[in-house]
């Protein structure tokens, strides 16, 4: 996410086919614990679609050979090297209303998944964050079917997550499918005081995480935790997303991933099918978008925006090229073919998601940062992935920095000396805070605006201070070396400080008491 702050208030807004068919082969033999008898359809009969049909629980193919269309092709090993990560099949229906504000999304994902643990597992989550007090939407889903069996989950923290109960504890390795239709509502517009994650903004539909997502196991449990306000919500790990998406033909559709098929319908709808490589979550759009694309280095970048933005298009496109080109050179390549740049108009500053980008500043003189923060996040988040709500600071502090490296490369050196010792004014402008460190969760900070002004202003002069510390030279090789051992994988702080004092060969020790653990005055910029 991306925010903004004023002299005494950080605004939210800136620093910041006929019916769908099955997408899975029927002919394949999944591997699984204890086969079970399938039931040839399933029909719900509890809350909340009584019209949905269920097929049995999917035989997908093992194969992933599919997903090589949304990576470079230099890139296409990476999905043998990641052969056990959790696999997603999302069928959904999007129905936008603009006469009356009103959206619609109907689905059904399967997902298969495989016990990481040297422990049986005797429950999963799914998480449900529509339902998350920052989205404007409402989410149900289930019943569940587990390896084909009715199962009832147990709805925790008010809806945002489901329990499910395992008929057969999972045994270390061991896969085990799930299957469940969901419906997401939504009602009314976002206004321009109330930013949304989730909503239709000015006829844009913005559905990031609108399927049941799994969260991530931390210590041999769920995290199963609340997003405090401010703060970004999800935590999950790399994934692959097979999406087929139904929706009226007369609106634009982005989607993180890439389409590999369309069908346009005679009643006005099409149905695009989507692949996405391994990515943490996915996110779309449907709305009266324009599209303009260009190809950087292999990776087509896609721009959508509202026909009164199209004037923002090349500063947007030129931003996020130089930006791709840059922290591809000095942290490591983007391996997606594709990368989506849409504009959500009042969507915070924007908001990242792998693959596909909400910028919420068009039409503003604001643009250039937010379009390279969220950019930036392709790498720290999307790419690296790291805790959002235990320690935001990988992530946020970093995308602020590579604001900086952004003007170093658009610009100069100079430029980005001038952003550093803006971040350091803003900060130093705020005596009582300053001191406060930079590694809390995103719900220990005394209010939104502190949890902004030192996460992400701090925590770019952190990494400024990092890098005057170890140099250049050390200083991106510790980056890369960073980026190479945790892409598509996942960071703890222990791990970024590992990475810095191996590449460094010296004791960060004190630098990370001062900066990220303990806090402390603030260094001269
Ligand atoms: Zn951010």
């Amino acid at each position: 996410m991306h925010r903004r702050w004023g002299i005494a208030l950080i605004l939210p807004a800136l620093l910041a086919c006929e019916t769908v068919t099955s997408l899975l082969p029927a002919a394949s033999t999944p591997t699984r614990p204890a086969p079970v008898t399938l039931p040839a359809a399933y029909t719900p009969t509890g809350a909340p679609r009584a019209t949905a049909t269920l097929p049995a629980t999917p035989t997908a193919s093992t194969s992933l050979s599919e997903h090589g269309a949304a990576l470079r092709p230099e890139f296409s090993a990476d999905l043998a090297a990641r052969p056990h990560l959790t696999r997603y099949w999302i069928e959904v229906e999007v129905g936008l209303d603009l006469a009356r504000a009103r959206a619609t999304l109907d689905g059904q994902a399967r997902i298969r998944y495989t016990n990481p643990l040297d422990d049986q597992l005797e429950d999963v989550v799914l998480m449900l964050w529509p339902n998350d007090g920052q989205y404007d939407a409402e989410m149900t889903a289930g019943p569940v079917l587990v390896n084909g069996e009715s199962v009832e989950p147990r709805p925790e923290m008010g809806g945002i997550a489901l329990r499910i109960p395992l008929p057969v504890s999972l045994a270390p390795g061991a896969l085990v499918d799930l299957s469940l239709p969901f419906h997401i509502q939504v009602d009314g517009l976002m206004t321009a005081d109330a930013p949304s994650r989730f909503a239709i903004t000015q006829g844009v539909l913005i559905a990031p995480t609108f399927y049941p997502l799994l969260p991530r196991l931390v210590d041999d449990a769920w995290q199963v935790e609340p997003a405090p306000p401010g703060g970004d919500t999800t935590n999950s790990d790399a994934a692959y997303y097979d999406l087929q998406i139904t929706a009226p033909a007369d609106q634009a559709l982005a989607v993180s991933g890439t389409v590999v098929d369309t069908v346009v319908h005679a009643d006005g709808r099409q149905t695009v099918r989507v692949v996405t490589g391994p990515m943490r979550d996915v996110a779309l759009a449907l709305g009266p978008l324009v599209l303009e694309e260009r190809e950087v280095d292999g990776v087509i970048l896609r721009a959508w925006v509202l026909p009164d933005h199209t004037g923002d298009l090349r500063r947007m496109l030129d931003a996020a090229e130089t930006q791709l080109v840059a922290l591809s050179e000095w942290i490591g390549p983007y391996p997606y073919a594709e990368l989506d740049l849409v504009d959500a108009p009042g969507a915070f500053g924007g908001i990242e998601y792998p693959g596909l980008v909400y910028i919420g500043t068009l039409g503003t003189s604001w643009i250039i940062e937010p379009v390279v923060h969220e950019v930036g996040h392709q790498w720290f988040y999307g790419l690296i992935g790291s805790d959002q709500l235990e320690a935001p600071w990988l992530d946020e502090a970093a995308a602020s920095y590579t604001e900086v490296l952004y003007y170093e490369a658009a610009v100069g050196p100079e430029r980005g000396t001038t952003l550093v010792r803006e971040f350091h004014d803003l900060v130093a402008g705020f005596a009582s805070r300053s001191q406060t460190p930079i590694g809390l969760p995103v719900g220990e900070y005394a209010s939104e605006n502190e949890y902004a002004l030192i996460v992400y202003a701090k925590g770019a002069l952190f990494f400024d201070a990092l890098r005057r510390q170890l140099g250049d030279e050390v200083f991106f090789r510790f980056l890369q070396e960073y980026f190479g051992d945790y892409r598509y994988g996942f960071a703890e702080p222990a791990d970024f400080a590992r990475a810095a004092e191996s590449a460094c060969r010296c004791d960060l020790d004190p630098v990370f008491d001062l900066w990220v653990e303990q806090g402390g005055p603030l260094p001269g910029p």
